[in-house]
């Protein structure tokens, strides 16, 4: 069964580890990443943006396999399905389709609108038992088609924006969406901990997990980020690994043609990628 993502980040933030937010895309990654999730007695949470809604033929589909995943594959570790970077509308069409969790992305608002709308969802959230993130201050980098520019969030705005219940916020801090720059100049850690002074135990999420070194993400983890969201770095696994079979010309090999076979290398670089992260952000054996 599908649970919010609240007790597990209140767990997380109350013992210093992170939850990895992990992006799905089909059948094949759902099902990397709930099996590792088990392997690794962790919990998890499972990222769907609107985009990839829509490439997985809607939200009650996702909901459909991610909960029959969970019934089949026997999964007993807890599982938040969240919207990743979610519109007003889309917040509230998944909310319908039986998500468990949601992120409204009202940064692109003034503050005030910003405000006013994630206002709206707490009281709808709470009402169901969902979680809801928020996000203040957008996050740099290309998602989806949402680019952002990479700012760093306004403290006295995030502890606004905390105030009105969400569970869980999403600050930029110098982090971007996809790989990094040569000339990206880090977290701003100390924005990260001015937010943190001023939210107290509400959970931080840090997006663009991608290409973070793993000491920037341990020191975060240290300023109160309970949550962490890796998407392009198993995008990039499974190509790397997909590649590599087609180019070692296994698919002309036997029933190498074969989709069951085809994807399986792709399928396993992203459980190492998931089991990495997992493993660097400290959540194994806390489910
Ligand atoms: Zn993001």
């Amino acid at each position: 069964m599908l649970v919010s993502a609240k007790e597990m980040l209140t767990k997380a933030k109350a013992g210093k580890y992170a939850v990895g937010q992990f992006n799905i895309n089909n059948l094949e990654w759902t099902k990397a990443i709930l099996q590792t999730a088990e392997e690794l007695k962790s919990p998890v949470i499972l990222g769907v943006s609107e985009g990839a809604g829509k490439y997985m033929c809607g939200y009650t589909t996702i909901v459909g396999m991610v909960n029959g995943m969970i019934n089949e594959l026997g999964i007993t570790v807890p599982v938040a399905l969240h919207l990743d970077h979610g519109s007003y509308d889309g917040a509230k069409a998944c909310i319908d389709a039986g998500f468990s969790s949601v992120m409204f992305d009202g940064s692109h608002y003034p503050i005030e609108e910003n405000i006013q709308k994630t206002k709206e969802l707490v009281a709808i959230c709470n009402e169901k038992g969902l979680s809801l993130e928020a996000e203040v201050g957008a996050i740099g980098g290309e998602e989806d088609g949402v680019v952002g520019s990479g700012e760093v969030a306004d403290p006295k705005e995030c502890k606004m924006i905390a105030d009105l219940g969400v569970t869980m916020l999403a600050a930029g801090i110098g982090n971007i969406h996809g790989k990094y720059p040569e000339n990206w100049a880090g977290l701003s850690f100390d924005t990260l901990d001015a937010i943190q002074q001023l939210t107290g135990d509400m959970p931080l999420v840090l997006h663009g997990g991608t290409g973070i070194p793993a000491d920037m993400i341990k020191k975060a983890i240290s300023l109160g980020v309970s949550k962490i969201n890796v998407n392009t770095e198993c995008q990039l696994a499974f190509a790397d690994a997909t590649r590599k079979y087609i180019e070692a010309g296994k698919d002309l090999q036997g029933k190498g043609f074969d989709p069951r076979k085809l994807l399986a290398d792709g399928t396993a670089a992203i459980k190492a990628t998931v089991k990495e992260k997992m493993e660097l952000f400290g959540s194994v054996n806390k489910a």
